[in-house]
């Protein structure tokens, strides 16, 4: 049977960290859904679309691969999609506790659907969108974080502002 997951993240931007998890990801299932995650609240960097089409750009090669974005309740997507897998990124102990409760609660949303979590290369467990962006904000070099396209995107966004 077809083993369908589903990753869900913000991905505001697509970091290397994220590439690693995916990477592990497709070696182990049939087909992993990538779950940008459209949430009106937050203020993104990136507006879904952009982020949507650069992970598009990045896994064209990798037909396992399918982007999406979603809103609301993250097990409905799964439903939707006919995901039984979640995948989640851990990156450090403080990262443990928040999905941790996520997973439980998730589980009890849905008994069928279980999370998977997997953990990067030590070299990106330091890493976040977050921190990407406020390192290539001040002038730090990112070379090797992120994609080069997102590199490139970041480049564009930043030099939109009045201030750089
Ligand atoms: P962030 O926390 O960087 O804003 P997202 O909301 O896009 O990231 O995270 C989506 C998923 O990817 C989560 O499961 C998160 O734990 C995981 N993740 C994010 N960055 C990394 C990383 N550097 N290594 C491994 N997993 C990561």
């Amino acid at each position: 049977m077809e083993k369908r997951a589903v990753y869900p993240g913000s991905f505001d931007p697509i970091t290397n960290g994220h590439v690693d998890i995916i990477e592990r990801s497709t070696k182990i299932f049939d087909t992993l859904i990538i779950g940008v995650l459209d949430n009106p609240k937050k203020q993104p960097l990136f507006s879904t679309n952009e982020r949507v089409s650069m992970i598009k750009k990045i896994f064209a090669g990798n037909p396992k691969v399918e982007v999406a974005s979603f809103h609301g309740l993250l097990i409905e997507f799964a439903e939707k999609k006919q995901a039984e897998i979640l995948i989640k990124g851990l990156r450090a102990i403080s990262d443990f506790e928040y999905e941790f409760q996520m997973a439980l609660m998730n589980r009890k949303l849905n008994p069928d659907i279980e999370t998977f979590f997997l953990m990067p290369n030590l070299h990106y467990s330091f890493l976040s969108s977050g921190l990407v962006k406020e390192i290539f904000n001040l002038g730090g070099c990112i070379k090797g974080l992120v994609p080069e396209l997102v590199e490139i995107k970041l480049r564009g966004k930043f030099s939109e502002c009045p201030e750089n």
